[in-house]
């Protein structure tokens, strides 16, 4: 077991922490949502994060950071719920706690189906990185992302986005991969690159965990079952326990076919222009670099969710009662963060990390996944391997030429996007064999 500092130590550098001001409420009702459930953690709350809270919250994010940039990232839930007056306060706050020569950041992440061109207005003027959640064409999307009276919300999303382009807000895409559209990489892929201009994807796969009994969609919420009125949730409490998936959630395989099959298509033309966290990710642990990614890191435990009450959880994928660290209305957040517990947490990724993981040839790339996809046994029987580990295995392994290209390009100081040509001559090379014996006759 590593050893974790006792709880006098100091806080970390830098942090990252989730703010959730409307807690798990939203005004969709997307079958996937594994957030949704948390409601039920706070029975009778009105979700909505108080005034006194929020300059509370910036003040003490502001000063829990020992650097200069700090971000202050917004989620849900729906945070847009709150509605822009908040925002314009929590603005007003970061502004009266700001240190000289501070950058501060903000980042949302949101459904897009409440943007206007007054959010889209503020949203530029002040600098958001808007992450907006799309599943791709509108049948894949619309699969799962529904609104509560089980209404598409493809047109809804599409709008909002051209509002972020026409007032020149930065927005990235959010990507939940599933049953809907796993089978489909290129054609979301394109979508997301050539109809809709996006220049940041990033791509979550779906790993719904339920018990053996629950792997049906009806488990999980399937549409029509809840009530279409409210902003309420009637779905059980998800927690990370079970061992089986549901059948919305997408497979190992297809997550390693994916990956395979997009990466095929960028190390070709988009190298430099269009990111895609994973490959970024990887190539950044290639070059022996900070991944940026606590998934794809040895340890983590630095990106924290905070409720709408300022309850802080070690991390958004667990908001259950026994990772709450505490409020920050009674222990300082800096405390909360530099807590032996959250230590502990952080490095519970690696002391779990099986057999299998620690002898794998990728391992430096994967560091065995996020903990909350730990759910299957390993080929010798051993438990806490990743459910995603073909996938993985398979991506890495597959990039592991390019990716030692694009580090030596980068190391001789040249950049990485040159790889696009030797792919061009390579497949010039391949063609040209391919028509040669026909040539011959
Ligand atoms: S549990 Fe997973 S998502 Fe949460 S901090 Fe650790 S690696 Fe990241
Ligand atoms: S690829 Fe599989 S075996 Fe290798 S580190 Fe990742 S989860 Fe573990």
């Amino acid at each position: 077991m590593t050893e974790v500092p006792s709880d006098h130590t100091l806080p970390p550098r830098a942090f990252h922490l989730l703010a959730k001001p409307t807690g798990a409420i939203c005004n969709l009702d997307c079958d996937y949502c594994f957030f949704l459930s948390k409601e039920s953690l706070y029975p009778g709350s009105r979700f909505r994060m108080a005034d006194e809270l929020l300059d509370s919250y910036i003040r003490q994010l502001i000063g829990a950071q020992q650097c200069q940039e700090v971000s202050v990232a917004w989620q849900g839930g729906e945070p847009m719920l709150m509605g822009l007056d908040f925002f314009r306060r929590s603005i007003q706050y970061q502004n009266k706690y700001r240190r000289p020569g501070m950058t501060i950041s903000n980042t949302i992440q949101t459904n897009g189906t409440l943007i206007d061109d007054e959010w889209a207005a503020f949203f530029a003027e002040n600098d958001f990185l808007v992450g907006i959640s799309i599943d791709g064409p509108r049948g894949m999307h619309d699969a799962y992302r529904r609104d509560k009276a089980g209404e598409p919300t493809f047109d809804r999303v599409v709008r909002g986005l051209d509002l972020l382009r026409d007032h020149g807000v930065e927005f990235n895409a959010l990507v939940t991969l599933h049953r809907a559209n796993a089978d489909h990489p290129l054609e979301v892929y394109r979508f997301l690159r050539d109809d809709l201009g996006i220049r940041h994807i990033q791509l979550i796969p779906i790993v719904e965990r339920v018990a053996e009994s629950e792997t049906g969609e009806a488990a999980a919420g399937e549409h029509g079952e809840r009530g279409a009125d409210t902003y309420g949730s009637d779905r059980p409490p998800r927690t990370q326990r079970g061992d089986a998936v549901t059948e919305r959630s997408i497979t190992a395989e297809q997550y390693g076919r994916f990956l395979i099959a997009i990466f095929e298509e960028w190390v070709r033309r988009d190298v430099a222009e269009v990111y895609v966290d994973l490959f970024d990710v990887a190539l950044a642990n290639w070059m022996g670099e900070p991944s940026g990614s606590c998934v794809f890191s040895p340890t983590c435990g630095l990106a924290l969710a905070m409720e709408h009450n300022g309850d802080v959880y070690s991390c958004d994928h667990f908001v259950e009662p026994e990772y709450l660290l505490g409020n920050i209305a009674d222990t300082p957040m800096s405390e909360l963060v530099a807590s032996t517990r959250q230590r502990r947490f952080g490095h519970d990724k690696l002391d779990t990390l099986p057999d299998y993981c620690r002898r794998c040839s990728v391992r430096f790339a994967c560091h065995g996944g996020c903990p909350k996809d730990r759910f299957v046994l390993t080929p010798d029987g051993e438990p806490g391997l990743n459910y995603l580990c073909a996938g993985y295995m398979a991506f890495f392994e597959h990039v592991d030429r390019p990716m030692r290209i694009m580090t030596e390009l980068a190391r001789r100081r040249r950049a990485p996007a040159e790889i696009m040509q030797l792919y061009a001559a390579e497949d010039a090379e391949r063609d040209a064999a391919r028509i040669a014996p026909s040539t011959r006759c």
